[in-house]
């Protein structure tokens, strides 16, 4: 468990970083908002402190920023602002919660670890969009509820689409993802694969309907959105 605290207060980042070291969690720190972002664009952390007063990028912004770029750390704010506005704009930006300065250190383990515990089941194994479901321990998917089979290729070609909802993906990442990188279409594969997909994941082949989630870019390749 690394948790990484971006306070630029010196001696606060210290004390947490030892308290935090006391209970056994490994402790990277950032005392800006520029260096913290920077290293949680990097690194996997378990869990965030994030300070919204901080030099060079403030905290709403950072965790804005780590939200659109899909990295879904849990982020405790911390901020010596109480008022209710700053509340409702860091949990708008994508935090998870909210701790007041100052707070007592068994506050904050309590937060940690229902913010952890909260996150285990919604963290990066299950990932959904309307109503399609991927549980990656499971390596099951789900359309409104029902199980849907899928071939190897075609879990890695939805998994693939997965991981960046709403964004075009192109056709070389798909074939890298699902073949591999030195693989060389020669009867069409990606789109056969992906029409196999997505009779089964929309339901186009006088199946039950869904509504459409994989629509395909022309000349680019496919992205997966409502
Ligand atoms: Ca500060």
């Amino acid at each position: 468990m690394i948790i990484l605290i971006i306070e630029d207060e010196k001696k606060l980042s210290d004390i947490l970083k030892t308290v935090l070291k006391s209970e056994r969690y490994s402790v990277d720190v950032a005392y800006t908002g520029k260096d913290g972002l920077d290293k949680a664009m990097k690194n996997k952390y378990s869990l965030i402190l994030l300070d919204i007063m901080l030099p060079l990028k403030d905290g709403f912004t950072v965790c804005k920023e780590l939200r659109e770029h899909q990295i879904h750390t849990p982020i405790i704010m911390l901020t010596a602002r109480g008022s209710v506005d700053d509340r409702v704009t860091g949990l708008d930006t994508g935090a998870d919660d909210y701790l007041v300065k100052p707070f007592g250190m068994n506050e904050l383990f309590a937060r940690i670890r229902a913010v952890l515990r909260r996150r285990k089941t919604t963290d990066s194994d299950i990932v959904k969009i309307a109503n399609l479901v991927m549980d990656k321990k499971k390596h099951e998917v789900t359309r409104a509820g029902k199980v849907v089979a899928l071939t190897p290729k075609e879990y890695k070609l939805l998994d693939t689409l997965l991981t960046h909802p709403g964004e075009a993906i192109n056709r070389r990442t798909l074939i890298d993802n699902a073949w591999g990188p030195d693989f060389v279409e020669a009867n069409n594969e990606l789109n056969v694969h992906i029409k196999y997909l997505r009779s089964k994941i929309d339901g186009d082949m006088g199946k039950a309907k869904h509504k459409p989630l994989i629509h395909t870019i022309r000349g680019v390749g496919f992205v997966l959105k409502e």
